[in-house]
């Protein structure tokens, strides 16, 4: 059987004043109903771009895809007609970003603004399409809905704000709830009041989730499976455990290690040196060489394809096995 949302070897381009980039490498991945599949990755690696090619919001120009699908329901949401798109997107699918206040109207009250939703989407009445906001923004745990529904976006603080967004999110009940860095802008206590909340929605609401970030501390209570983005490619694709017991890729090893644990004794933490390539001047070869550890000779003249290591695990690397059964820090 098909995947609720399959994305098939995507490609996509900017083009700007100094050329053209290639920021999405044929990047292949799924999501099965009542899922969570975490899109990891460093800012640049293209998470967020594929994201908005999902939605339909990449700004275009510069951004171009030039090949590959996107499938939701078995349909390729970049060929189907604008009026079933229009269903899809923002209905089925919908999406949540780091930045509240920019997705929230600073002039209207958040009731309305929910409100609003229901009446222009759904054609509810005035007094159904309140009662329904209270009821979504109880949902998302804010104390004293009812109270609040006539409260300016700025009234509320950022993590609140950050549940307002989500209660617009679930109005239209989607099964796929996209979260780009739902957290990173909050302090850490909140960070994790929001992501439990959206481990809950997802869990009681049966939704699919793709939660985007660059921060692998927070995936692992949360996502089934993660998919690791390097200079707009899948490096690792895995299920959390098998991920964390022992990465198959040197950049998702990298970043493991420099989670800070608390049984480690010595504090030390590492991190990967160098930076994520220059989309405009990706290196030959497998693009993380610069900053791999493992480099060998055919790292600079081979581009590594996906290694199938079992268990639905790839790793886009030539040493894939040996990376994954060097348990070496
Ligand atoms: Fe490192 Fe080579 Fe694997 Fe790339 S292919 S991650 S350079 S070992
Ligand atoms: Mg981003």
């Amino acid at each position: 059987g098909g995947h609720l949302l399959e994305l098939r070897d995507l490609h996509i381009e900017f083009r700007t004043g100094e050329g053209v980039a290639e920021v999405i490498n044929g990047v292949s991945y799924h999501l099965d109903p009542g899922e969570t599949l975490a899109v990891l990755g460093e800012s640049g690696s293209g998470k967020s771009v594929t994201a908005q090619a999902i939605m339909g919001i990449l700004d275009s120009p510069p951004a171009h895809v030039t090949s590959g699908q996107i499938r939701y329901q078995g349909r390729d949401l970049l060929t189907l007609p604008e009026e079933q798109r229009r269903q899809v997107r923002g209905k089925e699918i919908a999406m949540i970003f780091q930045d509240a206040l920019s997705a929230l109207n600073p002039v209207f009250p958040v009731g309305w603004q929910i409100g609003e939703t229901l009446r222009q989407r759904l054609g509810m009445s005035r007094s159904d399409a309140r009662r329904r906001s209270v009821e979504l923004m109880d949902l998302v745990q804010i104390p004293a809905a009812a109270n609040r529904l006539g409260d300016y976006p700025h009234q509320f603080s950022g993590g609140m704000r950050q549940r307002v967004m989500i209660a617009m999110a679930l109005a239209m009940e989607p099964k796929v709830l996209i979260a780009d860095e739902p957290t990173t802008a909050l302090d850490v206590t909140v960070q994790a009041q929001i992501m439990d909340l959206l481990a809950d929605l997802q869990r009681n609401l049966d939704m699919a989730m793709i939660l985007i970030t660059h921060d692998l501390g927070v995936v692992a209570d949360v996502a089934d499976r993660i998919a690791v983005m390097y200079a707009g490619r899948i490096v690792e694709h895995a299920d959390v455990r098998s991920l964390y017991r022992a990465p198959a890729h040197p950049y998702t090893k990298g970043l493991l290690e420099s989670i800070p644990r608390l049984d480690q004794r010595s504090g030390k933490l590492t991190t990967i040196p160098g930076l994520p390539p220059n989309l405009m001047d990706i290196p030959g070869g497998c693009p993380f060489h610069p900053r791999c550890r493992y480099v060998q000779q055919v790292c600079l003249d081979v581009v590594p394809h996906d290694l199938v290591l079992g268990d639905g695990r790839t790793s886009a690397c030539h040493f894939a096995q040996e990376v994954r059964d060097d348990r070496a820090r």
